[in-house]
């Protein structure tokens, strides 16, 4: 397992944690695949009954990594999510489209799909490509300093690739949260019905571990096919084929940016977004 990506067990539940804390969780491809072998070895382990997902440090994650030293947009990774052609080596939207079915839409989607309970532990920082990791998990618990924010209208581009927003807080909240891109705090989304629970900083491990912990009392299987009977729901009420169409509107939008700009993210790096981005 590589430092990216942090794997223990305790008991019946598999604890999965992000390890980038210096960059607030920024997820670069060898966090993205890192996370996959997590959650696979956690789904082959017979004695793993829940899977908890976090971020070391102070946010769970602060979005994709779009300047870190460690970005890695130019390397090949053996691919798990789909069998669209590698993105390294080709050019304009045929490498973002390729790179971005597989990262970013075509991995969160597997990872939905993971026929264990997932649970989401979040603190501070839950914006943009974090909250993808966050809504592709089955539960979510939040501590009080968590927020959540998707600010890449900014961008010129229409929401995150995991395009859930409508599905997770609804449709008329959801055009608030993208209009506006400011930071909605855990209690707010609480409201929403996006977060399960929110409870103190202090607790969150504890109240998230007791959660995983019952959740585990049940029948692996009757937990898989409950799991499998709400996200089928989901799906019925548009979730998948909503997120296709949506996902094709923000390849329009990547590639607006980068016929009448300088590149495919309106020149935006992560410090421009995260003072954006700033309460003000
Ligand atoms: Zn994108």
């Amino acid at each position: 397992m590589s430092d990216e990506v942090l794997y223990r067990v305790d008991g019946p539940v598999a604890v999965v944690t992000m390890n980038r804390p210096r960059y607030r969780n920024a997820q670069n491809s060898a966090m993205t695949y890192a996370l996959d072998d997590a959650f696979y070895r956690a789904v082959e382990d017979d004695g793993v009954k829940v899977i908890v997902l976090g971020g070391a440090g102070d946010h769970f994650s602060a979005g994709h990594d779009i300047g870190t030293p460690e970005r890695d947009v130019h390397v090949s990774y053996p691919r798990r999510a789909g069998l669209w052609w590698d993105h390294v080596g080709k050019s304009g939207a045929e490498s973002r489209y390729a790179r971005e079915s597989e990262v970013y839409l075509g991995m969160c989607r597997r990872w939905r799909e993971i026929p264990k309970p997932t649970v989401a532990m979040v603190q501070g920082a839950c914006v943009a490509g974090g909250l993808m990791l966050a809504w592709c998990c089955d539960m979510v618990v939040a501590a009080e300093d968590a927020f959540f924010a998707d600010p890449v209208v900014r961008m010129g581009i229409p929401g995150v690739e995991y395009f859930a927003h409508p599905w997770v807080m609804g449709p008329r909240f959801a055009k608030e949260f993208l209009f506006l891109g400011e930071r909605v705090p855990a209690a707010r989304a609480l409201e929403l019905g996006m977060v399960n629970r929110v409870v103190p900083r202090a607790d969150l491990e504890r109240s998230t571990m007791d959660i995983a912990g019952r959740i585990a009392k049940m029948p692996r299987l009757g937990l898989a096919l409950t799991k499998r009977a709400v996200n089928q729901a989901e799906d019925l009420m548009g979730l998948h084929a909503g997120m296709d169409s949506a996902f094709g509107l923000h390849h329009v939008a990547h590639a607006h940016n980068a016929e009448v700009g300088a590149d495919a993210l309106a020149g935006h790096d992560a410090r421009s977004m995260r003072d954006a981005g700033s309460p003000s």
